[in-house]
Order: structure tokens, then sequence, then C-alpha cells
């Protein structure tokens, strides 16, 4: 998908910081953390949002939760916040599906 930084990253068109990769997904650090760890799960697809995933699509996120245990495994963190934004008014940036993983620090209540 043209202009999309994720894909461009996926592609390696952008520099990032790779922790894991697979034929589904890859992991980056975010550029812009908001705590010690914040990394993110990036679906290779480009799907903007969740309900436009397929059902083929959704079969292969069940990986999503291996790659968090080997991450946190790896990265030594056991307390974590999972976050994932769909649409401008949630506060999605790119519309291009993938979860955010916060950690390493005392996180506010969401609301
Ligand atoms: P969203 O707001 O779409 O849920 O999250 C997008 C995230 O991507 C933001 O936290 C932002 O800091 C991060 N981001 C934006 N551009 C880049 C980039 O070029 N490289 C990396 N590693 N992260 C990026
Ligand atoms: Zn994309």
């Amino acid at each position: 998908m043209e202009n999309c930084v994720f894909c461009k990253i996926i592609n390696n068109e952008i520099p990032s910081e790779k922790l894991y990769e697979d034929e589904d997904f890859i992991v980056i650090k975010d550029i812009n953390p908001v705590a010690p760890i914040h990394l993110l799960v990036i679906y290779k697809k480009h799907v903007p949002v969740i309900h436009e995933l397929s059902e083929d699509d959704q079969r292969r996120f069940w990986k999503v939760f291996n790659i968090i245990k080997k991450l946190s495994e790896e990265l030594n963190f056991k307390e974590y916040r999972i976050v994932q934004n769909n649409g401008k008014q949630a506060g999605q940036e790119i519309p291009h599906i993938h979860f955010h993983i916060i950690a390493g620090r005392k996180l506010g209540k969401i609301g």
C-alpha cells in the first residue's frame, strides 16, 4: 500500500529496529515510546482496522499471543498493556493493524 509507513517498514523502505519477524507479523520498537518498553506488533498485510479482517486473516492472529509471550520472556517484562486503536476517533494514527505492547512503568487507568 503506497504511503503507508508500516508497509514501508515491512518492505525495509524505512529503517526500524525489528525484534521479531515471521510470515505474518513483525515487531518493532515504537519511534515515540510512551514507556520504557513500547513495542508494535504489526500485521504484515495492509488491513486498516480489525473489522476489515477476513476469516483467513483472523485465523493468523492467534500468533500474536505467542509473540507477546516470547518477547515478554526475552525482554523480561511480565506486566504490560496491549493497545489496539481502530479509527481516528480511537486515536489511530496509522491505518494499518498493529498492537501496542506497553510496559516498564506504572500505567494510569484507561478512560
Ligand atoms: P496508532 O496511533 O496508529 O495506534 O500508533 C501508531 C504508532 O506508530 C505511534 O505510537 C507512533 O509513535 C508509531 N510510529 C509512527 N511512525 C513510526 C515510524 O516511522 N517508526 C516507528 N518505529 N514507529 C512509528
Ligand atoms: Zn500498510
